[in-house]
């Protein structure tokens, strides 16, 4: 079990030592961390720290910080079997997960670094010969990013590194329920960046909203569709540019003329990762009468086969839900589900493994409903629940498909080239997958529209423009 740990890094020195915080192995209920929390004092010690950590960071050329982010990220990869073990003990995914997700936050953290490279300005002719007009990029300043506890790595990641790679301070604010793994990846800068460029704050919501409403230069935030809210109504109101990256009711159209197999396979696993604990899980199957059948015993089959358990088991295909609030509210929508009209088909209960019999499990669950306004199939479940729900036509899948406020994932599975375009067209999400699962590409925009997300994505080379300001220069002769 760790210690106490300090509630700001870089440590302030006025730092007290008390626990107000114990994070948990959702799986077998061990302490597996205890952590202070920043007090208001801390909060602006550490807005000043990265204040100066902006002056020197920027100061650099992008290509002297590229290099200094690529040896940063050399460092966490050089750390992969302790950061996975840390993301499993307090989040709770199978190490294998843990382990795939370091890996794919690199290789996308890299790319980034190419892209940060080359992102910048532009010089178009001038008014009369010999002037020069430049459209310039600049740092913001310091930024905020607050996190969620599903991807530990993968969301701190898609933050810190394009908004330091632009010349910015951060101040990183994870999730209390996985602060040890953000801690390692601060950490891992040290020495390499400096003081200031890269600081974090430990603390819950309270903490949070005070990071927000102090004078920061952005904010970026991944998580809940009512934290968004909030997080954008200060920021309106202090004129500070945010990007919102919030929830998802992710559906799949399975078509007649689909391969159904590799459809199936593919659905599996992207409603079943890290428990169907992320914003682009798949939860909401619609398929087409006749292969209705076909699709619901596939997907029956494959769930009773998932192997619930503690993720340092190598057996383990599905990990606990992170927190006992999660399990709670996936509990109360199965339920309300059933209440107003679905039918389980599959699971639809707390699980008690034996390998870990006092977890935070729940059975993958397949609920039947046709009722597009079931809450099943309108609320975030954020849990290894899936609805299967049947339409006739072209049309009705594509309305069904767009019926909830979110969109930011959306799949079909045909092999009819009209009905593909369709959707690509129609879907009204971020992210459109055809024959495709949902996973997305290291070099593709990672974002939401409507209820989903605000803002610039993550991930491709559009990121860097939240990150910096445009200025347009003039110069004459
Ligand atoms: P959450 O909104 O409860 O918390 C997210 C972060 O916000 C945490 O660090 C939390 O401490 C902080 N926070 C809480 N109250 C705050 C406040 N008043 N002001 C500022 N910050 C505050 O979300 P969660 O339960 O940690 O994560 C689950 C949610 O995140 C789901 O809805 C999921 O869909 C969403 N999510 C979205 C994406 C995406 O990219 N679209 C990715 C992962 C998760």
């Amino acid at each position: 079990m760790t210690s106490v740990k300090p509630p700001v890094l870089p440590a302030p020195a006025n730092w007290s030592g008390t626990a107000d915080f114990e994070t948990r192995d959702p799986a077998l209920g061990l302490v597996v961390g205890r952590y202070a929390f920043a007090s208001p004092g801390d909060v602006t010690q550490v807005l000043e720290i990265a204040g100066k950590g902006f002056a020197a960071w920027s100061a650099l050329t992008v290509n002297q910080r590229c290099d200094l982010l690529g040896d940063w990220l050399s460092r966490i990869e050089a750390e992969t079997p302790a950061l996975a073990g840390e993301m499993t003990d307090e989040q709770g995914k199978p190490l294998a997960e843990a382990t795939a997700e370091i890996g794919k936050s690199l290789r996308e953290a890299r790319q980034m670094l190419g892209f940060a490279r080359s992102h910048g300005g532009q010089t178009l002719p001038g008014r009369a010969p010999g002037w020069s007009n430049t459209i310039l990029r600049r740092p913001r300043g310091v930024v905020l990013a607050i996190t969620p506890w599903n991807f530990p790595v993968l969301t701190p990641l898609r933050k810190l590194v394009p908004a330091l790679a632009a010349g910015n301070a951060v101040v990183l604010k994870p999730s209390e329920y996985t602060p040890a793994a953000a801690m390692r990846l601060v950490r891992a800068a040290e020495g390499l960046l400096p003081q200031g460029a890269l600081c974090l704050v430990n603390g819950a919501g309270e903490v949070a909203s005070g990071l927000v409403a102090a004078q920061v230069d952005a904010i970026s935030f991944t998580g809940s569709v009512a934290t968004g809210r909030k997080i954008g109504a200060v920021a309106g109101g202090n004129l500070v540019p945010v990007s919102l990256e919030l929830g998802g009711k992710n559906a799949v159209i399975v078509d007649r003329v689909a391969d159904l197999e590799p459809a199936l396979d593919a659905i599996i696993g992207a409603a079943f990762q890290c428990s169907g604990q992320r914003c682009t899980a798949i939860s909401r199957v619609i398929a087409q009468t006749e292969v209705y059948d076909a699709v619901r015993h596939g997907l029956i089959a494959r769930m009773q086969g998932l192997i619930a358990g503690p993720g340092r088991d190598a057996k383990t295909t599905l990990g606990p839900i992170t927190t006992q609030a999660q399990l709670d509210r996936i509990t109360h929508l199965v339920r309300a589900a059933e209440l107003e009209g679905a039918t389980v088909l599959t699971g639809g209960r707390r699980l008690a493994p034996d390998s870990a019999p006092e977890g935070l499990f729940f059975e993958p669950t397949l609920l039947a409903s046709d009722d597009p306004a079931n809450p099943a199939v309108q609320d975030e479940i954020f849990g290894p629940v899936l609805t299967l729900s049947r339409y006739d036509g072209d049309d009705a899948a594509l309305r069904l498909a767009n019926a909830t406020a979110y969109g930011l994932t959306g799949a079909i599975f045909t092999d009819r080239l009209d009905f593909a375009r369709r959707a690509m067209n129609e879907l009204q999400s971020g992210m459109i997958h055809v024959n495709h699962g949902t996973a997305p590409d290291d070099n593709m925009p990672f974002v939401g529209i409507r209820a989903s997300g605000l803002g610039t994505g993550s991930v491709g080379p559009s990121t860097l423009d939240f990150y910096t300001t445009e200025h347009a220069a003039y110069q004459a002769g």
